[in-house]
Protein backbone atom coordinates (compact mmCIF):
# COMPACT_ATOMS: atom_id res chain seq x y z
CA UNK A 1 0.00 0.00 0.00
CA UNK A 2 1.17 3.31 -0.69
CA UNK A 3 0.04 6.55 1.18
CA UNK A 4 -0.11 9.88 -0.09
CA UNK A 5 -0.51 12.92 1.12
CA UNK A 6 -2.01 15.49 -0.86
CA UNK A 7 -3.04 19.75 -0.66
CA UNK A 8 -2.10 23.10 -0.70
CA UNK A 9 1.68 24.10 -0.38
CA UNK A 10 1.45 24.80 4.06
CA UNK A 11 -0.57 22.14 4.88
CA UNK A 12 2.13 20.17 6.26
CA UNK A 13 2.34 17.55 4.09
CA UNK A 14 6.17 17.00 3.75
CA UNK A 15 6.43 17.60 7.65
CA UNK A 16 3.55 15.02 8.68
CA UNK A 17 4.81 12.78 5.58
CA UNK A 18 8.26 12.38 7.06
CA UNK A 19 6.91 11.39 10.20
CA UNK A 20 4.42 9.11 8.84
CA UNK A 21 7.49 7.05 6.77
CA UNK A 22 9.29 6.73 9.73
CA UNK A 23 6.92 5.46 12.08
CA UNK A 24 6.33 2.81 9.57
CA UNK A 25 9.77 2.48 8.66
CA UNK A 26 9.02 3.21 5.06
CA UNK A 27 11.04 5.54 2.31
CA UNK A 28 9.30 9.08 1.83
CA UNK A 29 9.45 10.90 -1.48
CA UNK A 30 8.37 14.69 -2.06
CA UNK A 31 7.14 15.18 -5.71
CA UNK A 32 8.55 18.52 -6.28
CA UNK A 33 11.84 17.39 -4.81
CA UNK A 34 11.78 14.43 -7.39
CA UNK A 35 11.34 17.50 -9.93
CA UNK A 36 14.07 19.78 -8.75
CA UNK A 37 16.58 16.52 -8.83
CA UNK A 38 15.77 15.28 -12.21
CA UNK A 39 15.75 18.93 -13.52
CA UNK A 40 18.70 19.90 -11.72
CA UNK A 41 17.36 23.30 -10.84
CA UNK A 42 14.94 24.61 -8.14
CA UNK A 43 11.44 24.81 -8.86
CA UNK A 44 11.31 29.02 -8.89
CA UNK A 45 14.04 28.38 -11.58
CA UNK A 46 12.11 25.99 -13.52
CA UNK A 47 9.07 28.32 -13.42
CA UNK A 48 11.13 31.72 -14.21
CA UNK A 49 13.51 29.72 -16.96
CA UNK A 50 10.69 26.97 -18.98
CA UNK A 51 7.63 28.50 -17.77
CA UNK A 52 4.31 26.16 -15.74
CA UNK A 53 3.44 23.71 -18.52
CA UNK A 54 6.97 22.69 -18.64
CA UNK A 55 6.74 22.52 -14.56
CA UNK A 56 3.54 20.39 -15.07
CA UNK A 57 5.00 17.73 -17.67
CA UNK A 58 7.82 17.57 -15.54
CA UNK A 59 5.47 16.42 -12.56
CA UNK A 60 3.38 14.24 -15.00
CA UNK A 61 6.60 11.84 -14.94
CA UNK A 62 7.88 12.07 -11.74
CA UNK A 63 4.36 10.81 -10.65
CA UNK A 64 3.94 8.12 -13.51
CA UNK A 65 7.37 6.72 -12.04
CA UNK A 66 6.70 6.33 -8.20
CA UNK A 67 7.41 3.20 -6.65
CA UNK A 68 4.02 1.23 -6.61
CA UNK A 69 4.19 0.18 -2.65
CA UNK A 70 5.68 0.61 0.74
CA UNK A 71 6.32 4.39 0.11
CA UNK A 72 4.76 7.86 1.79
CA UNK A 73 4.55 10.53 -0.86
CA UNK A 74 4.24 14.48 -0.61
CA UNK A 75 2.20 15.05 -4.31
CA UNK A 76 2.84 18.97 -5.39
CA UNK A 77 -0.24 21.46 -4.78
CA UNK A 78 -1.30 21.73 -8.33
CA UNK A 79 -0.48 18.03 -9.13
CA UNK A 80 -4.19 16.96 -8.69
CA UNK A 81 -5.86 19.29 -11.03
CA UNK A 82 -4.62 16.96 -13.83
CA UNK A 83 -6.94 13.36 -13.63
CA UNK A 84 -4.51 11.60 -14.97
CA UNK A 85 -1.93 12.19 -12.32
CA UNK A 86 -5.15 11.35 -10.12
CA UNK A 87 -5.22 8.44 -11.45
CA UNK A 88 -1.80 7.51 -10.86
CA UNK A 89 -1.28 8.66 -7.57
CA UNK A 90 -4.74 6.67 -6.52
CA UNK A 91 -3.40 3.17 -7.86
CA UNK A 92 -2.81 0.80 -5.09
CA UNK A 93 -2.71 3.99 -2.69
CA UNK A 94 -4.85 5.44 0.26
CA UNK A 95 -4.64 9.60 -0.52
CA UNK A 96 -4.61 11.83 2.56
CA UNK A 97 -5.99 15.70 1.75
CA UNK A 98 -4.29 17.77 4.26
CA UNK A 99 -6.73 20.84 4.65
CA UNK A 100 -5.41 24.29 6.84
CA UNK A 101 -7.64 27.41 7.06
CA UNK A 102 -6.80 29.86 4.33
CA UNK A 103 -4.96 32.03 7.51
CA UNK A 104 -2.86 29.65 8.64
CA UNK A 105 -1.82 28.57 5.03
CA UNK A 106 -0.61 32.38 3.87
CA UNK A 107 1.40 32.77 7.67
CA UNK A 108 3.02 29.47 6.29
CA UNK A 109 4.43 30.12 3.30
CA UNK A 110 4.91 34.12 4.08
CA UNK A 111 8.29 34.04 3.43
CA UNK A 112 8.85 31.20 0.44
CA UNK A 113 10.30 31.95 -2.83
CA UNK A 114 8.41 30.15 -4.74
CA UNK A 115 6.92 32.40 -8.06
CA UNK A 116 3.50 33.77 -8.12
CA UNK A 117 0.97 31.58 -10.20
CA UNK A 118 -1.21 34.05 -10.76
CA UNK A 119 0.81 37.78 -10.48
CA UNK A 120 -1.71 38.55 -7.22
CA UNK A 121 -0.12 39.38 -3.85
CA UNK A 122 -0.04 36.10 -2.04
CA UNK A 123 -2.66 36.49 0.41
CA UNK A 124 -5.17 36.91 -2.81
CA UNK A 125 -3.43 33.80 -4.81
CA UNK A 126 -3.82 31.42 -1.89
CA UNK A 127 -7.26 32.40 -1.58
CA UNK A 128 -7.69 32.24 -5.01
CA UNK A 129 -6.17 29.07 -5.48
CA UNK A 130 -7.58 27.57 -2.71
CA UNK A 131 -10.99 28.31 -3.43
CA UNK A 132 -10.36 26.90 -7.04
CA UNK A 133 -8.73 23.78 -6.67
CA UNK A 134 -11.11 22.42 -3.28
CA UNK A 135 -13.02 20.53 -5.64
CA UNK A 136 -10.01 18.56 -7.10
CA UNK A 137 -8.60 17.79 -3.57
CA UNK A 138 -12.02 16.80 -2.35
CA UNK A 139 -12.46 14.12 -5.55
CA UNK A 140 -9.01 13.08 -5.34
CA UNK A 141 -8.91 12.10 -1.24
CA UNK A 142 -9.70 9.46 0.36
CA UNK A 143 -9.73 10.89 3.56
CA UNK A 144 -9.18 14.53 4.57
CA UNK A 145 -7.60 15.83 7.72
CA UNK A 146 -6.93 19.11 9.11
CA UNK A 147 -3.78 20.34 10.14
CA UNK A 148 -4.69 23.94 11.54
CA UNK A 149 -5.05 23.58 14.98
CA UNK A 150 -3.29 20.35 15.62
CA UNK A 151 0.72 19.64 15.72
CA UNK A 152 2.43 17.17 12.81
CA UNK A 153 2.73 14.88 14.99
CA UNK A 154 -0.58 14.32 16.41
CA UNK A 155 -2.31 14.25 12.39
CA UNK A 156 0.52 11.68 11.58
CA UNK A 157 0.18 9.79 14.39
CA UNK A 158 -4.15 10.07 13.51
CA UNK A 159 -3.13 8.62 9.82
CA UNK A 160 -1.03 5.85 11.01
CA UNK A 161 -3.98 4.81 13.61
CA UNK A 162 -6.32 4.58 10.17
CA UNK A 163 -4.36 2.09 8.89
CA UNK A 164 -3.92 0.69 11.46
CA UNK A 165 -7.35 0.11 12.18
CA UNK A 166 -9.78 1.47 9.53
CA UNK A 167 -10.95 4.79 9.06
CA UNK A 168 -14.22 4.13 11.16
CA UNK A 169 -14.05 5.29 14.56
CA UNK A 170 -15.49 2.23 16.75
CA UNK A 171 -18.77 3.44 18.38
CA UNK A 172 -19.97 4.59 15.16
CA UNK A 173 -18.30 1.62 13.34
CA UNK A 174 -20.88 -0.92 15.38
CA UNK A 175 -24.08 0.89 14.45
CA UNK A 176 -23.27 1.23 10.98
CA UNK A 177 -22.31 -2.50 11.18
CA UNK A 178 -26.19 -3.00 13.21
CA UNK A 179 -27.72 -1.11 9.80
CA UNK A 180 -25.98 -3.12 7.40
CA UNK A 181 -27.22 -6.67 9.46
CA UNK A 182 -30.75 -5.44 9.07
CA UNK A 183 -31.11 -4.87 5.47
CA UNK A 184 -31.45 -7.30 2.41
CA UNK A 185 -27.92 -6.87 0.11
CA UNK A 186 -26.63 -8.79 -2.90
CA UNK A 187 -25.27 -12.45 -2.36
CA UNK A 188 -22.08 -12.40 -0.97
CA UNK A 189 -21.75 -8.00 -0.39
CA UNK A 190 -22.73 -9.05 3.56
CA UNK A 191 -20.00 -10.82 4.31
CA UNK A 192 -17.43 -8.42 2.21
CA UNK A 193 -19.04 -5.44 3.36
CA UNK A 194 -17.92 -7.33 7.51
CA UNK A 195 -14.06 -7.93 6.76
CA UNK A 196 -13.65 -4.54 4.84
CA UNK A 197 -14.82 -2.77 8.49
CA UNK A 198 -13.62 -5.42 10.64
CA UNK A 199 -10.18 -5.33 8.89
CA UNK A 200 -10.60 -9.60 8.70
CA UNK A 201 -8.27 -10.34 5.56
CA UNK A 202 -9.64 -7.41 2.98
CA UNK A 203 -7.28 -4.91 1.34
CA UNK A 204 -10.45 -2.64 0.16
CA UNK A 205 -10.71 -0.15 2.88
CA UNK A 206 -13.76 1.86 1.11
CA UNK A 207 -17.58 1.03 0.83
CA UNK A 208 -19.55 2.80 -2.24
CA UNK A 209 -22.88 1.93 -3.16
CA UNK A 210 -26.11 2.47 -4.85
CA UNK A 211 -29.38 4.09 -2.96
CA UNK A 212 -33.10 3.62 -4.14
CA UNK A 213 -36.12 1.76 -3.74
CA UNK A 214 -35.77 -0.65 -5.49
CA UNK A 215 -31.66 -1.12 -6.68
CA UNK A 216 -31.42 -4.11 -6.56
CA UNK A 217 -31.60 -4.71 -10.48
CA UNK A 218 -29.05 -1.54 -10.81
CA UNK A 219 -26.26 -1.89 -13.54
CA UNK A 220 -23.85 -0.13 -11.16
CA UNK A 221 -22.17 -2.28 -8.93
CA UNK A 222 -21.09 -4.49 -11.59
CA UNK A 223 -19.43 -1.25 -13.62
CA UNK A 224 -17.86 0.22 -10.26
CA UNK A 225 -16.40 -2.98 -8.92
CA UNK A 226 -14.82 -3.31 -12.42
CA UNK A 227 -13.85 -0.09 -12.10
CA UNK A 228 -12.31 0.41 -9.27
CA UNK A 229 -10.41 -2.97 -9.77
CA UNK A 230 -9.34 -1.40 -13.01
CA UNK A 231 -7.51 1.59 -11.53
CA UNK A 232 -6.39 -0.09 -8.44
CA UNK A 233 -8.84 1.57 -5.84
CA UNK A 234 -9.03 0.04 -2.39
CA UNK A 235 -12.88 0.09 -2.80
CA UNK A 236 -16.09 -1.96 -2.70
CA UNK A 237 -19.43 -1.21 -4.29
CA UNK A 238 -22.67 -2.25 -3.17
CA UNK A 239 -26.14 -2.30 -3.10
CA UNK A 240 -28.25 -0.43 0.07
CA UNK A 241 -32.16 -0.96 -1.24
CA UNK A 242 -34.19 0.38 1.65
CA UNK A 243 -37.10 2.54 2.14
CA UNK A 244 -35.72 5.05 4.51
CA UNK A 245 -32.53 7.65 2.84
CA UNK A 246 -32.79 8.76 5.99
CA UNK A 247 -31.00 6.00 7.59
CA UNK A 248 -29.07 5.44 4.48
CA UNK A 249 -27.58 8.40 5.05
CA UNK A 250 -27.13 7.90 8.46
CA UNK A 251 -25.04 4.83 8.09
CA UNK A 252 -23.40 5.93 5.10
CA UNK A 253 -21.83 8.43 8.06
CA UNK A 254 -21.05 6.10 10.07
CA UNK A 255 -19.48 3.83 8.02
CA UNK A 256 -17.73 6.68 6.33
CA UNK A 257 -19.10 5.80 3.01
CA UNK A 258 -17.34 7.45 0.38
CA UNK A 259 -19.72 7.84 -2.31
CA UNK A 260 -23.54 7.26 -3.16
CA UNK A 261 -25.16 6.87 -6.52
CA UNK A 262 -28.57 8.04 -6.12
CA UNK A 263 -31.80 6.81 -7.69
CA UNK A 264 -35.48 6.80 -7.65
CA UNK A 265 -37.58 7.61 -5.41
CA UNK A 266 -34.53 9.70 -3.36
CA UNK A 267 -33.09 12.48 -5.49
CA UNK A 268 -35.02 14.75 -3.80
CA UNK A 269 -35.98 13.81 -0.29
CA UNK A 270 -31.70 13.14 -0.05
CA UNK A 271 -31.14 16.95 -0.24
CA UNK A 272 -32.60 17.63 3.04
CA UNK A 273 -29.85 15.22 4.77
CA UNK A 274 -27.06 16.48 3.23
CA UNK A 275 -24.19 19.05 4.23
CA UNK A 276 -23.84 20.68 0.93
CA UNK A 277 -25.01 21.10 -2.04
CA UNK A 278 -23.72 22.18 -5.71
CA UNK A 279 -24.75 24.88 -7.58
CA UNK A 280 -26.20 22.74 -10.39
CA UNK A 281 -28.30 20.05 -8.44
CA UNK A 282 -29.71 23.16 -6.60
CA UNK A 283 -31.31 24.34 -9.86
CA UNK A 284 -32.30 21.08 -10.69
CA UNK A 285 -33.99 19.97 -7.36
CA UNK A 286 -32.81 16.83 -7.23
CA UNK A 287 -29.07 14.63 -6.31
CA UNK A 288 -28.01 11.45 -7.67
CA UNK A 289 -24.56 11.63 -6.82
CA UNK A 290 -23.27 12.02 -2.68
CA UNK A 291 -19.45 12.29 -1.74
CA UNK A 292 -17.88 12.27 1.59
CA UNK A 293 -14.83 13.68 2.98
CA UNK A 294 -14.32 14.07 6.47
CA UNK A 295 -17.58 13.85 7.50
CA UNK A 296 -19.00 16.50 5.18
CA UNK A 297 -21.62 14.97 2.61
CA UNK A 298 -21.76 16.64 -0.58
CA UNK A 299 -24.53 16.50 -3.07
CA UNK A 300 -24.39 16.85 -7.32
CA UNK A 301 -26.06 16.09 -9.81
CA UNK A 302 -24.74 14.15 -12.99
CA UNK A 303 -28.26 12.98 -14.82
CA UNK A 304 -27.70 16.42 -16.83
CA UNK A 305 -24.36 15.55 -18.09
CA UNK A 306 -25.71 12.67 -18.85
CA UNK A 307 -28.66 14.27 -21.25
CA UNK A 308 -25.88 17.31 -22.69
CA UNK A 309 -23.40 14.84 -23.16
CA UNK A 310 -24.39 13.13 -26.55
CA UNK A 311 -26.77 16.39 -27.71
CA UNK A 312 -23.70 18.83 -27.77
CA UNK A 313 -23.54 19.35 -31.54
CA UNK A 314 -26.90 20.51 -32.00
CA UNK A 315 -26.90 23.81 -29.61
CA UNK A 316 -29.42 25.96 -30.59
CA UNK A 317 -31.76 23.72 -31.79
CA UNK A 318 -35.65 23.35 -31.02
CA UNK A 319 -36.28 20.48 -28.76
CA UNK A 320 -39.21 19.06 -26.61
CA UNK A 321 -39.10 16.91 -23.20
CA UNK A 322 -41.43 14.57 -22.83
CA UNK A 323 -42.74 14.00 -19.20
CA UNK A 324 -42.24 16.63 -16.11
CA UNK A 325 -40.82 14.58 -13.31
CA UNK A 326 -36.96 14.48 -12.39
CA UNK A 327 -35.77 13.16 -14.90
CA UNK A 328 -37.39 15.92 -17.40
CA UNK A 329 -35.86 18.61 -14.83
CA UNK A 330 -32.68 17.17 -15.86
CA UNK A 331 -33.04 17.04 -19.36
CA UNK A 332 -34.38 20.38 -19.32
CA UNK A 333 -31.40 21.89 -17.40
CA UNK A 334 -29.30 20.45 -20.11
CA UNK A 335 -31.06 21.53 -23.12
CA UNK A 336 -31.05 25.19 -21.88
CA UNK A 337 -27.45 24.78 -20.97
CA UNK A 338 -26.63 24.07 -24.57
CA UNK A 339 -29.27 27.15 -25.43
CA UNK A 340 -32.00 25.48 -27.06
CA UNK A 341 -35.43 26.10 -27.22
CA UNK A 342 -37.41 24.08 -24.95
CA UNK A 343 -41.17 22.98 -25.02
CA UNK A 344 -42.26 20.63 -22.32
CA UNK A 345 -44.66 17.99 -22.92
CA UNK A 346 -47.02 16.19 -20.28
CA UNK A 347 -49.73 14.49 -19.81
CA UNK A 348 -51.08 16.84 -16.55
CA UNK A 349 -50.58 20.27 -17.93
CA UNK A 350 -50.17 21.90 -14.92
CA UNK A 351 -47.28 19.32 -13.71
CA UNK A 352 -45.64 20.48 -17.15
CA UNK A 353 -46.76 24.42 -16.77
CA UNK A 354 -45.05 24.53 -13.45
CA UNK A 355 -41.50 22.79 -14.32
CA UNK A 356 -41.58 25.27 -17.69
CA UNK A 357 -42.54 28.22 -15.28
CA UNK A 358 -39.07 27.02 -13.01
CA UNK A 359 -37.13 27.02 -15.89
CA UNK A 360 -38.59 29.80 -18.28
CA UNK A 361 -39.15 27.50 -20.88
CA UNK A 362 -42.70 26.47 -22.67
CA UNK A 363 -45.69 23.96 -21.57
CA UNK A 364 -47.90 22.33 -23.77
CA UNK A 365 -49.51 19.27 -24.36
CA UNK A 366 -48.26 15.83 -25.45
CA UNK A 367 -50.71 15.90 -28.67
CA UNK A 368 -48.66 19.21 -29.48
CA UNK A 369 -45.77 17.66 -30.99
CA UNK A 370 -46.94 17.55 -34.16
CA UNK A 371 -47.13 21.69 -34.41
CA UNK A 372 -44.15 22.17 -32.97
CA UNK A 373 -41.82 19.74 -34.75
CA UNK A 374 -38.72 19.68 -33.16
CA UNK A 375 -35.25 18.80 -34.01
CA UNK A 376 -34.76 17.03 -30.83
CA UNK A 377 -37.59 14.62 -28.84
CA UNK A 378 -36.22 13.73 -25.33
CA UNK A 379 -38.25 11.01 -23.71
CA UNK A 380 -37.96 11.51 -19.37
CA UNK A 381 -41.42 9.19 -18.69
CA UNK A 382 -40.91 5.65 -18.00
CA UNK A 383 -42.67 4.57 -20.84
CA UNK A 384 -41.46 2.23 -22.90
CA UNK A 385 -39.50 1.06 -19.72
CA UNK A 386 -39.93 -3.20 -19.36
CA UNK A 387 -42.07 -4.65 -19.01
CA UNK A 388 -44.07 -2.23 -20.91
CA UNK A 389 -44.12 -2.22 -24.13
CA UNK A 390 -45.59 1.06 -25.78
CA UNK A 391 -44.75 4.29 -27.20
CA UNK A 392 -45.57 7.56 -26.14
CA UNK A 393 -45.20 8.57 -29.74
CA UNK A 394 -46.52 7.79 -32.99
CA UNK A 395 -44.88 7.04 -36.48
CA UNK A 396 -46.79 10.33 -37.62
CA UNK A 397 -45.17 12.19 -34.72
CA UNK A 398 -42.02 11.62 -35.96
CA UNK A 399 -39.81 13.27 -38.72
CA UNK A 400 -36.44 11.73 -40.62
CA UNK A 401 -33.91 14.12 -39.38
CA UNK A 402 -35.25 14.58 -36.15
CA UNK A 403 -32.93 13.62 -33.66
CA UNK A 404 -34.90 11.30 -30.21
CA UNK A 405 -32.75 10.29 -27.06
CA UNK A 406 -34.89 7.95 -25.08
CA UNK A 407 -33.72 7.83 -21.89
CA UNK A 408 -35.14 4.60 -21.01
CA UNK A 409 -32.23 2.30 -21.08
CA UNK A 410 -34.06 -1.07 -20.50
CA UNK A 411 -34.29 -2.13 -22.81
CA UNK A 412 -31.88 -0.61 -25.28
CA UNK A 413 -33.82 -1.04 -28.23
CA UNK A 414 -36.69 1.02 -26.55
CA UNK A 415 -40.43 0.94 -28.87
CA UNK A 416 -39.68 4.53 -29.59
CA UNK A 417 -36.42 4.25 -30.17
CA UNK A 418 -37.49 1.17 -32.98
CA UNK A 419 -40.12 3.38 -33.98
CA UNK A 420 -37.51 6.33 -34.61
CA UNK A 421 -35.42 4.41 -35.98
CA UNK A 422 -37.57 3.58 -38.48
CA UNK A 423 -38.58 7.15 -39.48
CA UNK A 424 -35.14 8.18 -40.56
CA UNK A 425 -34.38 9.91 -37.43
CA UNK A 426 -30.77 9.88 -35.26
CA UNK A 427 -31.59 7.91 -32.19
CA UNK A 428 -29.91 7.93 -28.67
CA UNK A 429 -30.80 5.64 -26.08
CA UNK A 430 -30.86 5.44 -22.67
CA UNK A 431 -27.77 3.80 -22.38
CA UNK A 432 -25.73 6.66 -23.87
CA UNK A 433 -27.15 9.07 -20.52
CA UNK A 434 -26.13 6.37 -18.19
CA UNK A 435 -22.77 6.08 -19.64
CA UNK A 436 -21.84 9.59 -19.30
CA UNK A 437 -23.35 10.11 -16.15
CA UNK A 438 -21.72 7.24 -14.43
CA UNK A 439 -18.52 8.61 -15.58
CA UNK A 440 -19.02 12.02 -14.24
CA UNK A 441 -20.37 10.24 -10.54
CA UNK A 442 -16.53 8.08 -10.62
CA UNK A 443 -15.14 11.55 -11.46
CA UNK A 444 -17.04 13.28 -8.27
CA UNK A 445 -15.78 9.85 -6.05
CA UNK A 446 -12.41 9.45 -6.99
CA UNK A 447 -11.34 12.56 -9.46
CA UNK A 448 -10.54 9.84 -12.45
CA UNK A 449 -11.43 10.63 -15.69
CA UNK A 450 -12.25 7.62 -17.20
CA UNK A 451 -11.94 7.02 -20.78
CA UNK A 452 -15.74 6.73 -22.45
CA UNK A 453 -14.39 3.62 -24.59
CA UNK A 454 -13.70 1.95 -21.58
CA UNK A 455 -17.31 2.86 -19.28
CA UNK A 456 -18.90 1.84 -23.15
CA UNK A 457 -16.91 -1.47 -23.08
CA UNK A 458 -17.95 -2.72 -19.34
CA UNK A 459 -21.76 -1.32 -19.81
P1 LIG B 1 -40.64 10.53 -12.37
O1 LIG B 1 -40.08 11.62 -11.53
O2 LIG B 1 -41.59 9.54 -11.79
O3 LIG B 1 -41.33 11.23 -13.65
C1 LIG B 1 -41.94 10.49 -14.65
C2 LIG B 1 -42.68 11.41 -15.60
O4 LIG B 1 -43.24 10.59 -16.62
C3 LIG B 1 -43.86 12.16 -14.96
O5 LIG B 1 -44.00 13.40 -15.59
C4 LIG B 1 -45.01 11.24 -15.28
O6 LIG B 1 -46.26 11.90 -15.33
C5 LIG B 1 -44.67 10.80 -16.67
N1 LIG B 1 -45.35 9.57 -17.03
C6 LIG B 1 -45.32 8.39 -16.37
N2 LIG B 1 -46.08 7.49 -17.02
C7 LIG B 1 -46.61 8.13 -18.10
C8 LIG B 1 -47.47 7.73 -19.14
N3 LIG B 1 -47.94 6.48 -19.23
N4 LIG B 1 -47.80 8.64 -20.07
C9 LIG B 1 -47.33 9.89 -20.02
N5 LIG B 1 -46.49 10.33 -19.06
C10 LIG B 1 -46.14 9.45 -18.11
O7 LIG B 1 -39.46 9.64 -12.99
P2 LIG B 1 -38.01 10.16 -13.44
O8 LIG B 1 -37.07 10.05 -12.31
O9 LIG B 1 -38.16 11.46 -14.10
O10 LIG B 1 -37.56 9.05 -14.50
C11 LIG B 1 -38.20 8.92 -15.75
C12 LIG B 1 -37.49 7.85 -16.58
O11 LIG B 1 -36.20 8.34 -16.96
C13 LIG B 1 -37.21 6.58 -15.80
O12 LIG B 1 -38.25 5.66 -15.95
C14 LIG B 1 -35.94 6.05 -16.39
O13 LIG B 1 -36.24 5.08 -17.37
C15 LIG B 1 -35.33 7.26 -17.09
N6 LIG B 1 -34.00 7.59 -16.50
C16 LIG B 1 -32.91 7.13 -17.18
C17 LIG B 1 -31.64 7.41 -16.71
C18 LIG B 1 -30.45 6.91 -17.49
O14 LIG B 1 -29.32 6.91 -16.95
N7 LIG B 1 -30.62 6.54 -18.74
C19 LIG B 1 -31.46 8.17 -15.54
C20 LIG B 1 -32.62 8.63 -14.87
C21 LIG B 1 -33.87 8.33 -15.37
P3 LIG B 1 -47.21 12.02 -14.03
O15 LIG B 1 -46.55 12.99 -13.12
O16 LIG B 1 -48.48 12.48 -14.61
O17 LIG B 1 -47.28 10.63 -13.44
Amino acid sequence: MRIILIGFRGTGKTTVGRIVARSLGIPFLDTDQLIEEGAGMKIPAIFREKGEPAFRDMERQAIASLPEDGIVVSAGGGAVLDPGNVAHLRRGSLVFLLGAGEETVISRIGGSDRPSLTGRPLSDEVRELIRVRKPAYLRAADFCISTGETSAEEVAGEIVRMLHEGPVPPNTKESGLKFIDGIPLPDGDRSALSSILRKAGDSRVGICGITGYPCSHSRSPALWNQLFSRYGLPYFYTSFEWPAIAEVIRAARDLGVRGLSVTIPFKEEVMGHLDEIDEDARAIGAVNTVVQCGGVLSGFNTDWLGVRAPLEDLRGAGAVVLGAGGAAAAAVYALLSLEMKVTILARRPEKAERLASRFGCRAASLSSIRDLSPEVVVNATPVGMLPDRSSLLTREDLEEGMTVFDLVYTPPETPLISLARRAGCRVIPGTEMFIHQAREQFMHVTGIQVAESLIRELV
